[in-house]
Order: C-alpha cells, then structure tokens, then sequence
C-alpha cells in the first residue's frame, strides 16, 4: 500500500501534514511517536472512516483515495484491530468472526472455524465475549480482523489495553499469523519498545510529520535529532 502526501487540517491546523508511507506485503510498518501527534487521523483517513484535505492512497496501484475519488473503508480490502476491539457483546465468537464475511452461511462458518482454530480458540464458538479473558477476546478480534482475507490490516496500539505477560505471547501469534497470511501491516503505536519488537520498517511521527524513517536499530541508533534520541530512550 502507498500513502503519498496525506494533509489533514482541523480548525487550521495541520495535524497530519505530507506524511507519505510504503507498506509492502508481509512487512509491519510501525508509526511511532508521542501522543497527539496525529498517528490515529493518519489510521483513519487510510482506513476511509475520514478524508485527507491532500494526498492519495493506493493498493496494488489502484486509487482508494484521491481528490477525486473516495472509496468506503468496506470497499478498501483492508482489515481494522484498534485498542477497545468491540466485539459484538450479543453474538456468539462465531458469529463474531463470521460477521464481516459474505458468501454462503456454511463457507462463512467455516471461514470462520478455520480463523479460530488459528488464534488457538477453536472450542470457544459457541461462548459469548464476556465470557472470555482480555487476551481472548484480543484473538477473537484477530480472528475477525483477518477472516475476510484483507490486503493490509490497520492496527491503532491494539495490545496496550492488555497486562504485560499476555502482550508478548499474543503480539508474536498476531505478527505470526499476519506474516503467513502476507498482509500489510500498519502498526501505530507511541511506544518505542512495541515498535522496535515488531516493525520491519519504523515511521516516526512528530507534530503531524513523518521526521525518520528506517529499520528498528537505525532509527534507533542515528535518531535524527535530540528530541528522537530523547524519545527512544525510555526503551527498557
Ligand atoms: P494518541 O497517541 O494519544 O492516541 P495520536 O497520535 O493518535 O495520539 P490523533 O488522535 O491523531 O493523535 O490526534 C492528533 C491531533 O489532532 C490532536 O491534537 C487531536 O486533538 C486532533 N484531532 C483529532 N481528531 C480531531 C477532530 N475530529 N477534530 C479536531 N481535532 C482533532
Ligand atoms: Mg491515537
């Protein structure tokens, strides 16, 4: 996926200015930076649910957005895991990872299987979200994330609401699954440590721009400035 010039202003400020992004198949591209400084709007306005003032996005070199034309997130191929995942508190798991699916009730279902058995909760059907752990409900969303098979998956600090000891497990099962499955991720996160474990590539955000961009370990061993250097160094 390309991303070439994205400009978002709110009441006149430019609070996602030019930022341009490649993300290629089967790699994470993490955008990094402090609160506020636009990493969601970017999310969003790749996602479709928002749109760009400038700039365009593009899959497989087909414009999902431009000036001109402004595909639906529905129509976008793209998968969303954001930090408060929303299952469905009524449906079933199954129903819940089959909700997104068309198709045949009985393909769906067994899509649907299929991505359980993945996230290593293939008993866990017929159970209902608030019976289930934090982590669990975070496969399930997984589950439901990839199930309509899509191009890149969006993901908004999506393990920051879980405890330290499950974060590790399920974000290794998470890039697992998304490497085999050879999506394009984009990862936002504000902490260093998330991006330097799981990004191929890290975007560093600042005020609304892209102001680094490279592997983890160059980006943290030649940060551009101070005020990178500064930013990395509360890595643990
Ligand atoms: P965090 O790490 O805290 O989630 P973020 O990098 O995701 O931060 P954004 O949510 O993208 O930051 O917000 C960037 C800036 O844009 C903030 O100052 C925010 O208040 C502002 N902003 C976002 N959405 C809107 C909106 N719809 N109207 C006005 N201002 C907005
Ligand atoms: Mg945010």
């Amino acid at each position: 996926m390309v991303v070439e010039g994205l400009t978002r202003r709110f009441g006149g400020r430019n609070v996602v200015h030019d930022v341009s992004l490649n993300v290629a198949p089967g790699q994470v591209t993490c955008l990094l930076g402090p609160s506020g400084c636009g990493k969601s709007t970017t999310l969003r306005l790749v996602a479709g649910v928002d749109r760009q003032d400038r700039g365009r996005i593009l899959l497989d070199g087909t414009v999902l957005s431009d000036d001109s034309i402004h595909l639906p997130p529905e129509a976008r191929h793209i998968g969303l895991m954001f930090q408060d995942f929303a299952l469905f508190p009524h449906l079933s798991v199954i129903d819940n990872v089959a909700f997104g699916l068309s198709g045949a009730k009985a393909a769906k279902r067994k899509r649907a299987e299929e991505m359980l058995e993945k996230v290593h909760l293939a008993g866990f059907g017929s159970a209902y979200p608030h019976e289930l752990s934090g982590g669990e409900q975070q496969r399930v969303a997984l589950a439901r994330a990839i199930a309509p098979r899509p191009r890149v998956m969006l993901m908004d600090e999506p393990f920051s609401g879980l405890d330290n000891r499950l974060r590790d497990g399920i974000r290794d099962e998470t890039l697992d699954i998304l490497k085999a499955e050879n999506t394009a991720v984009l990862l936002v996160t504000h902490e260093p440590d998330e991006a330097m474990r799981m990004a191929d590539e890290i975007a560093l955000m600042r005020e609304g721009e892209i102001v680094q961009r490279g592997a983890p370990y160059n980006v943290y061993n030649a940060p551009v400035d101070r005020r990178a250097a500064a930013f990395f160094s509360d890595i643990n």
